[in-house]
């Protein structure tokens, strides 16, 4: 594999990391958020759920949601014998629910195929329905305790800026932020879990992307980021903030919380779902596209429904 940086930059970046490999442990210690699926308090498919639903939402917000849906499905088997109109409504409001159907494709296959125990090899757990790379890494660090560098926009943000002194691109992870993600990270399995915790609850809670918190931060006495005075500080993201208003996600979130907000079983007229939205094309297009995803059933030619 092609090294991205030379025997002297890696040896500096080990020197820096194990550096600040203390005070961020004191720091986790004294800082971290109190979230009801750390500090093993949940089973592995516990984490796994949490870090799917965090996926596109903050953590502060998935609490309530998880709570719940842990409470009504403890397991693997339980949610893979749910309603699929039980699991979209469940999802509420965290946005992106196409995410709830291949959660509940992902627990039907460790139910059917793995006795009800989630995988603890990275292999078996990236094959699992809608588990990428970061779930799979995320799940083997915070559920199994395993050394592997986890890689998830917070984490790749604050190792750039503390030890490359740059910013972090927009896109998918490059191959330099992955090598440096590895490098870093403790040798020792379990330092490697609180680093990958810790370096995670920085970016979400101090290192912000527009007004990082470097006084209150404790990597600040090695970052070179702030040693070089923020340079292009957040002019890097290639992605901008998507606009949601008017947009057909904007939409679907209308139908889909319509459908909701019905008893079980009943169904949405056409007529009902026609004055959620006054673009009729747009509406005709975001039907279609729910359909398609299996996120609702259309019955007698118009009316609407969740799955069952
Ligand atoms: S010192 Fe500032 S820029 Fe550096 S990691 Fe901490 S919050 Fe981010």
């Amino acid at each position: 594999m092609a090294t991205q940086f030379t025997h002297t930059q890696a040896d500096r970046l080990v020197g820096e990391a194990f550096a600040m490999r203390a005070p961020l442990a004191a720091w986790w210690q004294s800082h971290a958020r109190d979230l009801p699926w750390r500090f093993g308090r949940t089973t592995p498919w516990g984490v796994l759920v949490c870090e799917v639903m965090s996926q596109q939402t903050q953590m502060s917000r998935v609490v309530p949601y998880w709570e719940a849906w842990m409470e009504r499905w403890p397991d693997a088997a339980a949610l893979a014998g749910a309603a699929k109109s039980d699991v979209i409504t469940a999802w509420g409001r965290l946005g992106y629910p196409r995410r709830a159907l291949r959660l509940q494709e992902c627990a039907k296959v460790v139910a059917d195929e793995y006795d009800d125990r989630l995988p603890d090899d990275y292999d078996r757990l990236v094959a699992l329905p809608g588990i990428g790379d970061y779930t799979a890494s995320a799940v083997l660090s915070f559920a199994f305790g395993r050394r592997i560098a986890v890689i998830d926009t917070n984490i790749r943000r604050v190792l750039s800026r503390a030890f490359l002194g740059e910013e972090s691109l927009g896109g998918s992870a490059t191959p330099a932020e992955r090598e440096l993600a590895r490098l870093v990270l403790p040798g020792d399995a379990r330092a490697s879990v609180t680093w990958n915790q810790a370096i995670m609850e920085v970016g979400a809670t101090v290192c912000l992307p527009k007004t990082p918190q470097c006084d209150d931060c404790p990597l600040a006495a090695a970052c070179l980021f702030l040693e070089l005075g923020w340079p292009h500080l957040g002019q890097r993201r290639t992605r901008p903030r998507q606009r949601f208003a008017g947009t057909d996600r904007q939409v679907r979130g209308k139908i889909l919380h319509a459908l909701r907000e019905l008893p079980a079983g009943s169904v949405l007229a056409y007529d009902d779902a026609a004055a959620l939205w006054e673009d009729r094309v747009q509406l005709d297009r975001c039907i279609a596209s729910l359909d398609e995803d299996g996120l609702i059933e259309i019955v007698d030619g118009h009316a609407l429904r969740l799955p069952r």
